[in-house]
């Protein structure tokens, strides 16, 4: 036997130890995916502009559009890797029409820095695309009518991993009612449309929303370590501490 048999052996007698082990349960986004196609960058910006305005900023789909200042669309790199999906726009986004904009945001911000990313590099929306009075949750009438926006959005910039931001999009994204304690720090699959096992599902990682970590920055270190995954999933490098 020579060494290429050797190595061949050694390689199918992992397989079998892996099959063994139950390592093919792991989410299908995680084994080996075919090459992305190239990107078409000006059809992407076109896809996303048009869905934005002659869709989402007329919308009266729910009762958020009576109360709402601008409808926030989400903004960033419209062939990003990565894109992160939070809950809905608070005041200051209401007020500028822009993703992530207040103390929330800067937090995201530093989050994004951390990775060693630019807030352009990537993409940063929401569920909802008008801010609930008060800033009370989403209710589940205004996701179900609201979330086709965000299904189209992930469908044109094609990332190759979202992180979803806090249980709302955690649970809405993956269809579950499971908590974020437990959802977070492990990847899950996320299916356009919705539909598990059809299509190639698109990797997504749960973490703490930003505005849960100002309240309890102790959580800051899963958070980190969920964001340090999400590198290593993207072959960003991992900080050397
Ligand atoms: N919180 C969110 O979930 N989204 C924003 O855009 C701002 C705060
Ligand atoms: Fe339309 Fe979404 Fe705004 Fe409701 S929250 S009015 S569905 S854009």
């Amino acid at each position: 036997m020579d060494a290429t048999d050797q190595t061949l052996e050694s390689v199918v007698h992992h397989l079998e130890l892996d099959l063994l082990l139950g390592v093919n349960s792991a989410p299908l986004s995680l084994r080996p995916q075919p090459a992305r196609p190239p990107v078409d960058l000006e059809q992407r910006i076109q896809a996303l502009r048009q869905l934005d305005e002659q869709q989402v900023k007329s919308c009266k789909k729910c009762t958020l559009c009576e109360t709402r200042t601008k409808t926030v669309f989400g903004q960033g790199n419209p062939a990003a890797r990565l894109v992160f999906v939070g809950e809905a726009p608070g005041h200051d986004e209401d007020m500028q029409g822009l993703a992530f904009v207040g103390k929330a945001g800067q937090l995201l911000t530093k989050m994004i820095v951390a990775m060693g990313l630019t807030r352009d590099e990537v993409y940063i929306c929401n569920i909802l695309k008008c801010r609930p009075p008060d800033n009370r949750d989403p209710a589940p009438d205004e996701i179900s009518s609201c979330w086709p926006y965000l299904d189209q959005q992930l469908r044109i910039i094609q990332p190759e991993v979202i992180v979803a931001l806090g249980k709302p999009a955690s649970q809405t994204l993956l269809r579950t009612t499971e908590s974020i304690g437990r959802l977070r720090g492990n990847w899950h699959d996320y299916y356009t449309s919705g539909s598990p096992m059809i299509g190639s599902p698109t990797p997504l990682m749960p973490t703490y929303h930003p505005a849960y970590l100002l309240r309890s920055p102790g959580e800051k270190g899963k958070a980190w370590s969920d964001l340090k995954m999400v590198m290593a999933r993207l072959d960003l490098p991992l900080p050397s501490q």
